[in-house]
């Protein structure tokens, strides 16, 4: 499976990085080895000085396709759920400076904690699905795909034109505002419409 990622997909986001918004969705690519689930703590690289927390929607893809058609995206998708996509920002920034890839600082292994999915039916309107980021009981990110700029239907029709989706990819769609740095010892816990799905430890 793979993880198809979204960038800059929150304005506010955007803007704190002091990133431009993109006029075509920026998408980037996790490998399976990245993949850290069922709340297993997450241990601190130490090639990083500077790894962030980005908290986002993930959604999974329920079977193949290709060239989906926007109003029929939802018909490939089955769950929600939660995720971090941290990333080593000293090594992206060093990246981002010598128009290198991303690669090394958004793929590293287990730099994708995922949560449990809760059935997409649950979820009539998937432009109205409201999450929070806690780190140490701290709420540091409030996030509501109303507020994304490309939506999860606009996002699986224009990945679909370039990449074959197949079930059990997962995507995820950008994060809100609120980024920061994770340190040993950290708490961090994730709410999907107020249920607790990620709640694991930095060690
Ligand atoms: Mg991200």
């Amino acid at each position: 499976m793979k993880m198809i990622c979204v960038g800059r997909n929150y304005a506010e986001h955007a803007r704190e990085l002091g990133n431009e918004v993109p006029e075509n969705p920026l998408i980037f690519i996790k490998p399976d080895t990245a993949l850290l689930k069922d709340n297993q703590p997450f241990y601190h690289p130490d090639f990083s000085n500077d790894i962030h927390y980005e908290c986002e929607l993930v959604f999974r893809v329920s079977r193949e396709g290709k060239y989906i058609q926007e109003k029929f995206a939802s018909t490939y998708l089955d769950g929600v759920g939660l995720g971090i996509d941290f990333t080593a920002r000293d090594l992206q920034n060093e990246a981002k400076q010598k128009g290198l890839p991303w690669t090394l600082s958004k793929c590293f292994n287990h730099s994708a904690p995922v949560s449990n999915f809760l059935p997409l039916d649950r979820f009539p309107d998937l432009q109205n699905i409201h999450f929070e980021c806690r780190i140490n009981g701290d709420t540091r990110q409030v996030g509501d795909s109303s507020l994304m700029i490309y939506s999860i239907n606009y996002l699986v029709a224009f990945i679909s034109r370039y990449i074959t989706l197949k079930k059990g990819d997962y995507i995820f769609t950008g994060t809100p505002a609120g980024v920061g740095k994770i340190n040993v010892n950290d708490h961090i816990q994730g709410f999907l419409e107020g249920e607790k799905l990620l709640d694991f430890q930095v060690k």
